[in-house]
């Protein structure tokens, strides 16, 4: 298996690697961008979610959410960042 490509790149000041496998799928890919409990900057966001955006911002992480458990998730007829793109998480 070949190694995953990595470039770098600048995001909102800061040098990053990043990776343009996974950043090309981060919002239409994401569990969390096709879920209706994902709702962030909200105080009913799902907990789960907000953890992972305090986590992201903490440590300047961009990340794509690929599991979850199926008693958690609930699909949304539209992708979050379709309807709104609010922020760039
Ligand atoms: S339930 Fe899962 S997919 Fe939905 S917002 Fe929470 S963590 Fe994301």
């Amino acid at each position: 298996m070949a190694a995953l490509e990595v470039v770098t790149q600048m995001h909102y000041g800061t040098e990053k690697a990043v990776s343009p496998a996974a950043e090309a799928i981060r919002h239409s890919g994401s569990l969390c961008y096709n879920c209706v409990k994902f709702k962030p900057g909200k105080t009913d966001n799902c907990p789960a979610a907000e953890d992972l955006f305090m986590a992201a911002k903490k440590w300047n992480l961009a990340m794509v959410v690929a599991q979850c458990p199926i008693s958690m998730f609930e699909a949304a007829e539209q992708n979050f960042h379709e309807q709104t793109n609010p922020f760039d998480l």
